[in-house]
């Protein structure tokens, strides 16, 4: 019998403020989300299973589309991209920023209106380009200068394609330097300090087959504050009246970029998307005014804030055991469904469903079934004391970066993603079996 090390329950541990709002609390200890029991679901759909939030989605995506109304908000595909995901998407009026012509072929398929997604890419492959101009994306974002001429090339004599230039603005925000992307020194963008952005706006502008509507910037991940965007947008405002000055060209366009951080435990901070409305208009018409230029598009890339907190993670424990002073509570997922804690040292607060105890809350590590001691998930969890084999965990704010950075680690296959509604649970992606890997290997 294994005994966990007992220590107080911190304050909020209860709390359910970082779950989906729909979250409610059943005998049990068990909870429902949209309506649907989470311990039912994993007996349909067995675990690991992830749970999304429908109306969790379309809720946040209405919140953002009423804090900017008079912006365009493009959700960032590569959070989590599904085919119901980019329905739900296109019905609630946002557009949808791509990274692959992976990622844009599922959305067009979808039904999703290639005019209203826009290309990203720090080193876009052929595929990619052929692509987007193949569907007609409504823009692609110039990320480096050799990327220029390939895709004026590729557009031909005839055609015109609308273009932003992502700049690094030099502002320092994210939640983790592997997340950093406003400063330089990192893969993405051209740079406003060394005056590449600039050499190459002066390059798009000489070419007639791309139309260049704005400027883009895209500061980094998990930022909570909203100062950094606005130290970023003074300085696209100051680039603009440059290119102005220096070319005579008004541009049309300003898109901020993503990043807008969520808490993943409770008593975490969060980025308030109308506060940072707020912020931005104002800063935007200030600017604006004082460099004499009329004022611009505002986009946005919201990825983190819209699926994050919308999705539930679902496990099994398979195994306790206590090692010195740390207590182990593995469970049948881990880094093959969810890297970002190994890739980012971040931390969930994981909960026990499914049955109630009372026995004292205990200090655990949380840690997944794959072949690395990195393979943590919660570090300093808080589960009741008789945690056991059996089990089940739900773990909140698992809908962004974890099933779209999914890998195939050990072969244990990636898990189904359900969506949950109205009190009705169904499958949107269904479980990587072993026949898939078995398919895909041809053998030689
Ligand atoms: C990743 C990314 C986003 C979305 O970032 P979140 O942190 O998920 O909001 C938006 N725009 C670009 C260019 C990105 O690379």
């Amino acid at each position: 019998m294994t005994t966990l090390v007992p220590c107080p329950l911190p304050l909020g541990a209860d709390d359910l403020t970082v779950w989906p709002a729909s979250t409610t609390r059943l005998p049990h200890g068990d909870l429902a989300v949209g309506g649907v029991c989470l311990t039912e679901v994993a007996e349909r759909y067995d675990t690991p299973a992830y749970v999304l939030d429908e109306g969790e989605v379309r809720t946040r995506c209405r919140t953002y589309r009423d804090a900017f109304a008079e912006a365009e908000v493009y959700y960032a595909a590569k959070a989590f991209l599904s085919r119901a995901m980019a329905r739900w998407i296109d019905e609630e009026g946002l557009g949808l920023d791509v990274c692959s012509a992976g990622e844009l072929e599922l959305a067009v398929t979808a039904g999703f209106p290639p005019e209203r997604i826009l290309l990203h890419g720090n080193a876009k492959s052929p595929r990619d380009i052929a692509g987007a101009l193949r569907l007609g994306v409504g823009r692609i974002v110039i990320d480096s200068s050799s990327e220029i001429a390939r895709l004026a090339a590729a557009v031909g004599p005839r055609g015109r394609q609308d273009v932003l230039v992502r700049v690094v603005p030099g502002v320092r925000a994210g939640g983790h330097e592997k997340i950093r992307t406003g400063t330089d020194e990192q893969k993405f963008g051209l740079s406003l300090t060394d005056g590449y952005a600039q050499h190459a706006i002066a390059r798009v502008l000489g070419q007639p087959q791309l139309r260049l509507t704005g400027l883009h910037c895209h500061i980094g991940s998990q930022i909570t504050e909203v100062k950094p965007y606005v130290a970023a947008l003074r300085r696209m405002v100051g680039l603009m009246a440059r290119i102005r000055d220096s070319h005579g060209v008004v541009l049309t366009e300003l898109d901020m970029g993503g990043g807008h951080g969520v808490a993943y435990r409770p008593g975490e901070p969060a980025l308030d998307p109308t506060a940072l409305a707020r912020a931005l208009r104002a800063e935007l018409r200030a600017g604006c005014a004082a460099a004499g230029l009329p004022v611009p598009r505002l986009l946005i890339e919201p990825g983190r804030a819209i699926a994050g907190p919308a999705g539930v993670a679902l496990y099994r424990v398979l195994a306790v055991k206590r090692t010195g002073s740390t207590t182990f509570v593995a469970v049948d997922g881990g880094m093959s469904d969810n890297p970002r804690p190994a890739l980012y040292g971040v931390r969930y607060a994981p909960r026990l469903i499914g049955r109630a105890s009372t026995a004292d809350p205990c200090r655990a590590t949380v840690v997944g079934r794959h072949c690395e001691a990195g393979d943590v998930l919660a570090a300093d969890a808080h589960l009741p004391g008789d945690v056991r084999p059996g089990d089940l965990l739900a773990v909140p704010v698992a809908g962004a970066y974890q099933l779209s950075m999914a890998s195939g680690y050990n072969m244990v296959g990636r898990p189904p993603v359900v969506a949950v509604d109205g009190g009705r649970a169904r499958l949107l992606v269904r479980r990587e079996t072993l026949e898939d890997f078995r398919s895909r290997d041809i053998g030689g």
